[in-house]
């Protein structure tokens, strides 16, 4: 007599084709089978290829690492579980106790949060200094110093770092130059054939392009470098979920058409945001009036992005009218949406500042980030006036 239940919990095999799927296949597996010892020897000890346990790896973050690859001109990048883990497994890969770290003072918040108060615990310390002024940085350098953190463009004053003068400190005195391209992209500013050594984004952003994933990405030109960076981030377990991956080399086949339309849509409105008798200052490095714009021209051609900022003549109740104003532009602090998106770094990126330390870098209550989308120009030209018109 025959078993009258069929074996379900030994999987079916998945249907041969001789016709194959175009779009890349979602690979949720955790853990591969092989055929015997012999075979993951071969697969440790770089002889075969492979993959073994989701968190050392899995097909489709090497999939979406390949495609940033390409566009950072490089090979082997890893993809990490959010920016922030990339920004982790750099330093935690690179760094040991008693090092120090030269730091941008004007770094991502969670960036600056790591340097000054997780890593001084673990025996790592920081010094920050201004990224547009090469005397303080070098200023800054102590004989313990391994490594400089950079970004190229600040949020969100939009400042544009010294790259140049950056590159050649780094050089002439042997550190390791780390550089969160996430603001700039690679087609913005392309890191490594300006002597970084290692490049990091938050894929999250402009990359993925459609806030529904958290990913980070990491390469560094050096192998052992690479290897160290791999390591860390497979044993503190930020590797990311192949769903995510998946979402996100959905998101960056767009990039290209992405990036171009909000760049465009980015000086545009920059230029009609000026002209508003509510706002006191524009920031964007492709207006002549930006502080830096001569240095934002040489560094990134014509790819100035697509983050606008601006300072009401108001305070915090002509902020307030503003966002209400503009319920269309989601008030929330990200960026790199395909959809606008406005940030008020007073009183959500930069709120554990106090009100001197924020006006000393130009954040006043009236400050607004704007992280500029694809929508139709005209379409966006009138919601930013009707919301100015509400905020004056
Ligand atoms: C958002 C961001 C990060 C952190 O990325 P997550 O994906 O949110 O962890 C790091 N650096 C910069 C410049 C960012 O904008």
């Amino acid at each position: 007599m025959s078993d009258p239940r069929p074996n379900l919990v030994r999987r079916t095999p998945f249907p041969e084709s001789v016709s194959r799927a175009v779009v890349t296949p979602l690979q949720p597996s955790v853990v591969y089978a092989s055929p015997d010892p012999d075979a993951l020897d071969a697969q440790y000890e770089g002889r075969a290829q492979g993959y073994t346990y989701g968190r050392e790896g899995h097909p489709n973050a090497d999939v979406l690492a390949q495609m940033v690859d390409r566009m950072e001109g490089g090979t082997g990048g890893i993809i990490t579980g959010s920016g922030m883990s990339a920004v982790t497994a750099t330093l935690l890969g690179l760094l040991s106790q008693g090092d120090h770290v030269l730091g941008s003072n004007q770094l991502y918040g969670r960036s600056l949060r790591m340097l000054t108060q997780d890593m001084p615990r673990w025996g790592i310390t920081a010094t920050l200094a201004d990224p547009t002024d090469i005397a303080a940085m070098e200023a800054a350098i102590t004989p313990a110093t391994k490594l400089l953190l950079v970004e190229v463009v600040s949020n969100p004053t939009l400042r544009v770092a010294d790259m140049e003068g950056i590159e050649r400190l780094a050089r002439e005195r042997g550190l390791i130059l780390v550089v969160d391209n996430t603001f700039t992209t690679p087609y913005g500013f392309p890191a490594f054939e300006r002597g970084a050594d290692v490049v990091i984004h938050s894929v999250t952003k402009l990359l993925s392009g459609h806030s529904d994933v958290t990913l980070g990405y990491v390469l560094a030109r050096d192998a052992a470098q690479r290897k160290a960076i791999y390591d860390t981030n497979v044993t503190l377990g930020l590797t990311p979920s192949p769903w995510d991956c998946w979402m996100a080399e959905r998101g960056l086949y767009t990039f290209d058409m992405r990036f171009e339309r909000v760049q465009a849509n980015a000086a545009a409105l920059a230029d009609a945001v000026a002209g508003h008798k509510a706002v006191e200052a524009v920031l964007y490095p492709g207006r002549p009036d930006h502080p830096d714009h001569n240095r934002a021209g040489a560094l990134l051609g014509p790819n100035f992005g697509n983050m606008v900022s601006f300072r009401l003549h108001g305070g915090r109740s002509a902020a307030n009218a503003l966002t209400r104003a503009a319920p269309m532009v989601p008030f929330a602090p990200t960026l790199g949406d395909v959809g606008t998106t406005l940030s008020h770094p007073a009183s959500s990126s930069h709120r554990g500042l106090t009100p001197e330390g924020r006006e000393a870098l130009g954040i006043t209550e009236g400050f607004f980030r704007v992280s500029v989308g694809c929508e139709p120009l005209d379409l966006l030209v009138r919601d930013f006036t009707a919301a100015l018109d509400a905020a004056a």
